[in-house]
């Protein structure tokens, strides 16, 4: 460390913690401002590059590890409105990005659902964004990219690359390198949605109204988690509506979900509280009907869920997303909803998406019906045990993690629910010599 300051870049220290405050350690932080200065740090000190840090889990800070925070590297670098191709840099927010393509008549039809994500972020994760099935991951998007390796310098890379180090940087958690920018290929937006709300009475039945929607721009699920109402729930089905009155974009001032939501001193989501907001949610959402929606608001409808995510309180939430094959879901459903009858979990959210893609590296990717399930962090050894159980159920039906999102994935998990483990494992220690950029995610998973 005290190499790099006498070279006289400063390093800050600060505590980061996990968006879904599972992890939290005091760790030097970098935030280099020109590209030379991603040649400051000592080349054999241990880092790993940093977006917005809005991963649910660890995976852009770890003990021992300088955070690159990457943050002032947000510029737009050329667009051109003719082939719709955008070059930024890694650092720019994908909702800053989207607001200022819409009005041009662009998109990014992939978007996490939080907007202060970073584009860099986005590859390195190979997110999802509103209907997977029809869109693909965000490897999809990017044609070029620009990835600093320490030592080596910069290198521009593309589909074409036969090195491998274009695949092992999308979706490889920050492994390969650092993304400095990368040149996206844009879809036209719909001019508006027309948001449809399909119900369905179980996960089953979720499952078949998601296939037979797999074209729609928006297609998820919510789900009721009460015992007694288990899987019962909406599809909001989003087709394009070009006669709609919703303007493309929203014009409404600004109100972005922050990076970092402060959280209420304690917990308030018990069994009293989620029964109460099911009911709500149900009562609100399970009527058929139709909706014109702007598609800046259909992109990011958690810009309203800021108490939501307060309200885990300071020991915060979990969450669980497994995609599950298409033979094996009914199956998988059926158990699962035997389990929460028999755990009695404390279940804050579920939520269903499509996929039809390829499992590639520990991507989340493949075809079939993913859930995903927030909880309260545990207080009981139940909660705990419930966690193990909808592992072992997911894996036992071919089930696929999200490593991005669930901080109680350990190696031995993640090894049993992707068969080439091992040889993505190598794949990855290939670009990532000496091991020198490394996670609390990617260490806890054995990478
Ligand atoms: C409320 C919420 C909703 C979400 N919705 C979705 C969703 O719908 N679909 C989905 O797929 N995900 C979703 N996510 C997850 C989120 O989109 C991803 O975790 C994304 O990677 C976060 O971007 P970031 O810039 O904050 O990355 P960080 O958290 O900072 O880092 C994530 C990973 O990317 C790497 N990385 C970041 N920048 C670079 C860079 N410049 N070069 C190399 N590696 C880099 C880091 O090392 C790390 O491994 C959601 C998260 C939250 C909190």
């Amino acid at each position: 460390m005290s190499d790099a300051e006498t070279r006289g870049f400063a390093l800050a220290r600060a505590r980061l913690r996990s968006f879904d405050r599972q992890f939290d350690v005091a760790v030097s932080v970098q935030q280099p401002d020109r590209y030379r200065l991603l040649d400051a740090l000592p080349a054999d000190q241990p880092r790993i590059a940093r977006g917005s840090g809005v991963s649910y889990v660890a995976a852009s800070f770890g003990a021992n590890a300088v955070s690159v925070d990457m943050r002032s590297f947000n510029r737009l670098l050329a667009f051109d409105m003719r082939t719709g191709l955008l070059c930024v840099e890694a650092g720019a927010c994908i909702g800053d990005v989207q607001r200022f393509l819409l009005p041009l008549g662009w998109y990014l039809p992939i978007a996490p659902g939080h907007p202060r994500a970073s584009i860099g972020g986005c590859i390195a994760a190979d997110v999802h964004g509103k209907n997977p099935a029809r869109d693909g991951t965000f490897r999809s998007l990017v044609e070029e990219l620009q990835l600093h390796v320490p030592g080596r310098g910069l290198f521009n890379l593309d589909t074409r690359d036969s090195s491998g180090l274009f695949a092992a940087t999308c979706g490889g958690l920050g492994l390969s390198g650092t993304i400095t920018r990368a040149t996206l290929r844009l879809s036209r937006p719909p001019r508006a949605l027309a948001l449809r709300r399909v119900l369905v009475d179980d996960l089953a039945q979720a499952a078949r109204v998601l296939r037979e929607a797999a074209n729609a721009h928006v297609l998820y699920g919510w789900h009721d988690s009460r015992p007694d109402h288990f899987g019962r729930g909406v599809i909001h089905v989003g087709l394009s509506d070009d006669e709609a009155v919703a303007p493309a974009f929203d014009a409404s001032p600004r109100r972005d979900l922050p990076a970092h939501i402060a959280p209420w001193p304690w917990s308030a989501w018990n069994r009293g509280t989620i029964n109460l907001a099911n009911a709500w949610l149900s009562h609100r959402w399970r009527r058929a009907g139709i909706e014109a929606m702007a598609v800046a608001k259909a992109l990011f409808p958690l810009n309203d869920a800021r108490r939501y995510f307060a309200a885990f309180g300071r020991a915060g939430l979990v969450e669980l997303q497994w995609l599950i094959p298409h033979d094996r879901f009914d199956a998988f459903a059926a158990a699962l909803g035997e389990c929460v009858a028999r755990s009695q979990p404390r279940i804050a959210l579920i939520s269903s998406k499509l996929f039809d893609g390829l499992p590639r590296g520990l991507a989340f990717d493949g075809r079939g019906i993913a859930l995903a399930m927030h909880l309260p962090a545990p207080r009981e050894i139940s909660q705990f045990a419930f966690y193990e159980q909808v592992g072992e159920l997911a894996v036992a039906h071919g089930g696929r993690p999200n490593p991005i999102k669930d901080s109680t994935l350990d190696e031995a998990l993640l090894r049993r629910a992707i068969g080439p483990f091992d040889a993505i494992r190598a794949e990855l220690a290939r670009h990532n010599s000496g091991r020198l950029f490394g996670s609390e995610l990617t260490r806890r998973i054995g990478l």
